[in-house]
């Protein structure tokens, strides 16, 4: 476990073995002047499922951009800091954005997917946008097989061609889960993406998630149960009055439940704040 006690960068930790997937290395980011992320370093091991926890604006979404590049869209928005996808930095100046987005797929809290676009059209959405190359006999194969993974296929394969906005807000976020498995990714990043769901769709997410064992995934929740059934290491954010986010204390999803080093890791997980 460890615990951010100094005001030194912090080292790079990973309380599962195995080799990096992600690794943040002193991610500070800003909006404007204002510091929101001071040097939060995360090892997010290969092969693992990694729960953001901390109570709202320490920055957890702010972190999970940095982790694919999405942060840098935000107008007045900058960072420092290293994040080794790998061995390299996706920051690298010859890093390409689309290679990066490739390797790292998005789900965000609410469904986003395009509305007036078949369901379809929807999985397949992002193969161009990264420059992934399917042979078009391939492509039924990878609709149905992503539709599985997400859970969905059932509900939609005699509907393919209908909109996907014509779907539930949950069917929508399966949608979104499978679009983002179509590319293949290695790393796969959601925020909250079960706070605008129903129990059912939570589920059948938690399920994706469980069955994801050959990627990495980062996950950002407020639901504890959730954290603790799906995740395999924790990091708890805060953000103290006037100060940026840090990670407080992270390490396996057991110890930072049963046993956490910090009162205030004890305090969230236990409901107290
Ligand atoms: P969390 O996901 O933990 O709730 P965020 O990463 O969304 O926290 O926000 C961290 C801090 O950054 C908050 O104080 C929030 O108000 C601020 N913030 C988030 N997004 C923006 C933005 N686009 N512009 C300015 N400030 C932002
Ligand atoms: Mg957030």
């Amino acid at each position: 476990m460890t615990l951010n006690t100094s005001t030194a960068p912090l080292p790079a930790v990973a309380a599962v073995p195995g080799p990096a997937a992600l690794d943040a290395r002193s991610v500070s980011a800003w909006f404007g002047e204002r510091k929101v992320l001071d040097r939060v370093s995360l090892t997010m091991p290969a092969h693992t499922v990694t729960a953001l926890i901390g109570p709202s604006g320490c920055g957890k979404s702010t972190f999970l951009r940095t982790l694919n590049r999405m942060h840098e869209l935000i107008p007045g928005a900058t960072l420092a800091g290293e994040v080794l996808l790998g061995e390299s930095d996706i920051y690298a100046p010859a890093r390409k954005l689309t290679e990066v987005r490739r390797h790292i797929g998005m789900v965000f809290q609410k469904p986003n997917p395009f509305p007036a676009m078949s369901i379809y059209d929807n999985v397949t959405a992002g193969l161009k946008l990264t420059g992934t190359r399917v042979r078009r006999g391939e492509r039924d194969d990878l609709v149905e097989e992503c539709l599985l993974r997400a859970g969905l296929w059932k509900e939609v394969r005699d509907r393919l061609r209908q909109p996907g906005g014509a779907l539930s807000g949950g069917q929508q976020q399966r949608l979104c889960i499978a679009r983002a498995l179509a590319v293949r990714p290695t790393v796969l990043l959601m925020d909250e993406p079960c706070s605008a769901l129903d129990p059912t769709s939570t589920r059948r997410v938690e399920e994706t998630i469980a069955d994801l064992i050959d990627m990495t995934v980062v996950i950002v929740t407020h639901n504890m149960q959730q954290a603790r059934r799906v995740s395999d290491q924790c990091a708890f954010f805060l953000a103290e009055e006037g100060a940026p986010g840090v990670i407080v204390e992270s390490g396996s999803t057991a110890e930072v439940f049963e046993s956490p080093a910090d009162e205030r890791t004890a305090d969230y997980v236990n409901g107290r704040f």
